[in-house]
């Protein structure tokens, strides 16, 4: 606590700027160290923060496409990259679309 904490955009930074090397490199060789409470903090940074980009998801919903005389739906067209699936899955195939409900009469 009461650590200013400075967290470079590149992770690589953060290793470089918080490792050190030992003075007398015996057991390391000249390697970098870097404590593991630092790894931590690191850890818990990146991570939150890459989960907090990747949060945005596209959504789309199935359209009927290929509706035959009889009503069946042969297939369903992606709202949101506009292929055509032969299935109204929860994830567009081809984009990754999150599909919002809708396939249920309602
Ligand atoms: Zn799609």
């Amino acid at each position: 606590m009461g650590d200013c904490m400075n967290f470079p955009k590149d992770w690589a930074v953060f290793l470089e700027d918080y490792s050190f090397r030992d003075h007398k490199e015996f057991y390391t060789n000249g390697a970098r160290l870097i404590p593991t409470f630092r790894v931590e903090q690191m850890m818990h940074h990146y991570l939150q923060k890459a989960k907090e980009d990747s949060v945005v998801v596209v959504h789309g919903r199935w359209e009927p496409w290929a509706i035959q005389p009889n009503g069946f739906i042969g297939s369903y067209c992606c709202t949101a990259c506009k292929k055509v699936s032969i299935t109204a899955s929860d994830y567009c195939p081809n984009c990754g679309a999150k599909m919002d409900g809708g396939n249920e009469d309602g």
